[in-house]
């Protein structure tokens, strides 16, 4: 439907390969956290509005005065206006995510980080090679940093500005919960991930 870019906060399980048992009775016990709230409108039903406790689970740094979480009254909603939280369904492949711009992952044999990512065709091979040590390995076996990340399921916080919202550490320890797997997250300026 659309390209368009969104600046995300993306929540990835550590074990790349959890997925919900069942997303509905998954997505019912992020509402009763106060994570999210109701879907914003019909016509996109893994788009939610956030919950009530919300703000309690993300620390908004710096001066954002502009964080806007309602939709609005126009009769159009403008996805780029305002903080909502998109959880696509789960995919049966793992799926790897980077930002362009910030990413410069570390490999996982010598440890040295690299931006030689942009010049390979690594989504076609699905591998990087190390420009200093010359060892091959899959993407997801390179160390992202918070720029990117590798999951089946994945939940967004959309519209919101690198490193401007963090995750506390209640919330974690709540996903981590929920989901007995722990939970760390990444920022990336990309479209809105497709189920
Ligand atoms: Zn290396």
């Amino acid at each position: 439907m659309t390209n368009k870019s969104y600046r995300q906060l993306i929540l990835v399980p550590s074990q790349a390969q959890w997925q919900p048992d069942d997303r509905q009775s998954w997505l019912d016990q992020l509402r009763q956290q106060g994570f999210i709230g109701n879907n914003i409108d019909s016509a996109s039903l893994d788009r939610f509005s956030i919950g009530e406790h919300f703000l309690q689970f993300f620390s908004f740094m710096g001066c954002s005065p502009a964080v806007e979480f309602s939709p609005g009254d126009g009769a159009v909603i403008d996805w780029q206006r305002f903080i909502f939280i998109h959880i696509p369904a789960t995919r049966f492949d793992t799926r790897w995510l980077a930002d362009q711009q910030t990413a410069r992952p570390a490999c996982p044999v010598c440890n040295k980080r690299t931006r030689d990512w942009l010049e390979q065709d690594v989504s076609a091979t699905g591998e990087l090679r190390c420009p200093a040590c010359s060892a091959s390995a899959p993407l997801c076996d390179w160390n992202w940093y918070d720029s990117g990340g590798c999951a089946q399921q994945f939940v967004s916080i959309v519209n919101v500005y690198p490193r401007e919202a963090i995750p506390t550490d209640h919330f974690l320890n709540l996903m981590a919960n929920i989901t007995n797997t722990a939970w760390h997250y990444f920022y990336i300026d990309s479209p809105l991930i497709e189920s």
